[in-house]
């Protein structure tokens, strides 16, 4: 069913560490305009390019990177809580994000040949969590799931994938991970794991494997095929 290379890549793996948002859902087209609508309420420009290429970042370190770019200074606790609040409301608005079929077919794969199955996410939102535990449940089991809660570093920080690595036990070498956006193949690249890049989104190939993805697939059906 796996082609391609990635086949002969897992063959010699013990385990997959999947991202979440944008591998595992449909979801960041939802959060992209969210993030954005969000910060044109408060009349601040932060177009979906750039949620896609800050995509991993938490919601503090993303707001205060767009004050820094746009204010030059950090934003205050108040404005954060108010942006954030906001981004939420926005987000609650629209239908919850569909998981992606190819996702769960290399799942059912991998359960078949005995592959551990590991989510590494930087959401800590416990709706996403829940609906995480259910939509993948022949998969995903709870003390299987690092999320933001797990951390203090978000990507692109390797906490997230070096406190993977701890908790399952594998060696960088024994597992691949499979990331979307370009600060989470920095943190997968940063923990020393082979990453795979699938382009679910809106940026250009190039930004992925210049981030430093060992391969890269256009979306799910291109790495089943
Ligand atoms: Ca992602």
């Amino acid at each position: 069913m796996i082609k391609k290379g990635i086949d002969k890549v897992l063959s010699q793996k013990k385990g997959v560490f999947f991202d979440m948002d944008g591998v595992l859902y449909d979801s960041m087209g939802a959060h992209a305009d969210a993030w954005s609508r969000a910060f044109h309420h408060f009349g601040i420009y932060f177009p979906p390019q750039m949620v896609y290429l800050n995509e991993g970042r938490t919601a503090q370190s993303t707001i205060n990177l767009v004050f820094q770019q746009n204010e030059d200074r950090l934003a205050t606790d108040f404005e954060i809580e108010q942006i954030y609040s906001k981004k939420t409301e926005i987000i609650a608005g629209y239908p919850d994000a569909a998981p992606f079929e190819g996702a769960m077919m290399l799942m059912a794969d991998l359960k078949k040949q005995g592959k551990a199955i590991w989510v590494v996410t930087g959401s800590s939102q416990d709706k996403y969590l829940k609906a995480l535990l259910l939509d993948f449940k022949d998969f995903v089991s709870a003390d299987r799931i690092i999320s933001g809660k797990n951390v203090v570093h978000g990507k692109p920080h390797p906490e997230p994938y070096l406190t993977a690595l701890h908790k399952s036990g594998f060696k960088s070498h024994e597992v691949i991970v499979i990331e979307n956006a370009p600060l989470g193949v920095e943190s997968a690249k940063a923990a020393g794991i082979f990453t795979v890049a699938i382009n679910t989104g809106i940026l250009d190939d190039r930004i992925l494997l210049e981030s430093g993805a060992d391969m890269l697939f256009p979306d799910w059906n291109d790495l089943l095929k």
